[in-house]
């Protein structure tokens, strides 16, 4: 494939696209030129008709730079070159901001909705890896709980491990989330990302970020991070700042991860939060409504992780109320169910909060956590218990929390082998060693149900959503069995009139 041909196509691709605008045309080119190391344009022989599909514009674009030894074939150059392709044709931050704030003066919708389009045209939202990922439901007793196995990770290869490994350490950006990863151009051993684009907002008063997820778990997939490169603190500040997002742009949902290891999400050294467009599980739960205090309505959910639901049309007043609830849950411990607030390791409950807005009404989800850990549950007794780990070993974070089950990509290739096992097929040495950890609970699949070459494949899928419900079971604080003191636990925040 001529490269003047691939090239055009993808100064085309971002008229058509309205990423760029004809008064770019020339400077684009030239950027373009630059990254292939090309000293001049020829007008392309225009018998083959221009690509105008950017998948096909960049695989083309990629085997030239490696046909003329610009890059490796290596899944992580790859990667740093198409996105170094993108950034060329990427407009500049200002030009982004200036729509998107001209935008949401008369619509906040119509400005997201411009911004997320965009990251999808450039590619910082890589659209046609995250629908690679395999997305199943499971019918659990308080409602279908969302299973995705996440495939749009990009695997490494052996060659770019090693070079991984030689390539030197830096601390810059400091991490993933601060403000200098915009227009960097990436190493061995962190991601490009010069099509990385955010919008300043001010939430509570204080200076944030937002920016969508690359990887994209749901809908929309949106985070917000703090200008400044601080450690996670989820206060009365922190809901503040969720609340503030959730008037500004009632139709994502914002939610933080609790602030403490093992309960928290990955990455607890820079304030952030995570939101989007989307209606996960949890959201839809049964209720039990309990009281109305300070123009606060008090409800539990039924879910397996302890959930209160606070709603009210009073900003100031749902924070109060939220206050109450922070302040009874950081002292309070109850030994027979293993809760304990604070022993010699330190504090260890904690609350991941979601916010929405509906219509004038705040709506706010406190969910209960505990990271104690103990001898025989060294990684968190409010965790995953060992039995589960062949499935689901990662920490139980904010989007999980909410019924959506994010799965390791080498599932895929393990539930090929469980396949064979469950129709009874000869497994080979590796296969068998490769499905060690699933043994038990494969043989117990097998035990409970015929399984033809018809259900197979929804007996594993059924499998691996049953352990989910587990999992998430094993992180509720109060266990379905202990509602009662759920309940009296919330009724101790109501203040005797
Ligand atoms: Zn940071």
């Amino acid at each position: 494939m001529q490269i003047y041909l691939l090239i055009k196509s993808l100064l085309e691709y971002g008229l058509e696209h309205k990423i760029i605008s004809k008064y770019d045309d020339d400077y684009v080119l030239n950027a373009l030129l630059s990254c292939f190391q090309l000293d001049e344009y020829q007008e392309p022989d225009l018998l083959q008709p221009l690509l105008t599909d950017l998948d096909d514009i960049l695989a083309g674009m990629l085997a030239y730079a490696i046909d003329a030894k610009l890059i490796d074939n290596s899944m992580i150059e790859k990667d740093l070159f198409d996105t170094k392709i993108m950034g060329c044709i990427t407009p500049m931050p200002s030009v982004i901001i200036q729509k998107f704030q001209t935008l949401a003066k008369k619509n906040s919708d119509h400005a997201l909705n411009y911004f997320y389009n965009l990251c999808k045209d450039v590619n910082y939202v890589r659209i046609s890896r995250i629908q690679k990922d395999l997305h199943f439901k499971y019918a659990y007793e308080a409602g279908d709980l969302d299973i995705s196995i996440n495939l749009s990770k990009p695997e490494k290869d052996p060659a770019d491990i090693q070079k991984m490994l030689l390539s030197p350490s830096s601390n810059y950006p400091q991490c993933m989330l601060c403000k200098e990863n915009i227009n960097y151009a990436g190493r061995m051993n962190f991601p490009a990302r010069q099509n990385l684009r955010y919008i300043p907002i001010v939430l509570n008063h204080h200076d944030f970020y937002m920016q969508y997820s690359p990887y994209s778990y749901y809908n929309e997939h949106t985070i917000v991070f703090s200008k400044e490169h601080k450690p996670m603190l989820v206060d009365m500040e922190a809901i503040g700042e969720l609340l503030d997002f959730v008037s500004q742009f009632p139709s994502y949902f914002m939610g933080s991860n609790a602030g403490l290891p093992i309960v928290g999400g990955s990455i607890l050294n820079h304030h952030h939060f995570q939101g989007g467009r989307a209606i996960l599980p949890m959201e839809n739960a049964k209720e039990e409504m309990l009281f109305i205090q300070n123009d606060v309505t008090y409800s539990a959910l039924y879910w397996p992780i302890s959930v209160i639901r606070l709603r009210s049309p009073s900003k100031e007043k749902i924070l109060e109320e939220t206050q109450l609830i922070f302040d009874a849950w950081n002292r309070y411990s109850n030994p027979d169910l293993m809760i304990i607030a604070d022993d010699e390791n330190g504090h260890h409950n904690a609350i991941t909060v979601i916010a929405r807005k509906k219509q004038e009404i705040y709506e706010l989800d406190l969910c209960l956590r505990n990271n104690i850990t103990t001898a025989d549950r060294p990684l968190g007794y409010f965790h995953p218990r060992p039995e589960y780990f062949h499935i689901k070993k990662e920490n139980i974070g904010l989007i999980e929390v909410m019924g959506l089950a994010i799965l390791p990509s080498r599932l895929v290739d393990e539930m090929k082998v469980v396949k064979k096992y469950l129709l009874g097929e000869l497994l080979t040495d590796s296969e068998l060693t490769s499905m060690n950890h699933h043994f038990d609970w494969a043989t117990d699949l097998k035990m409970k149900q015929e399984i033809t070459l018809e259900n197979v494949e929804k007996v594993i899928a059924q499998g691996i959503g049953e352990v989910f419900s587990h999992v998430l079971e094993d992180c509720g604080v109060f266990k379905k069995e202990n509602r009662n003191q759920f309940i009296d636990f919330i009724y101790s925040i109501k203040k005797e009139n």
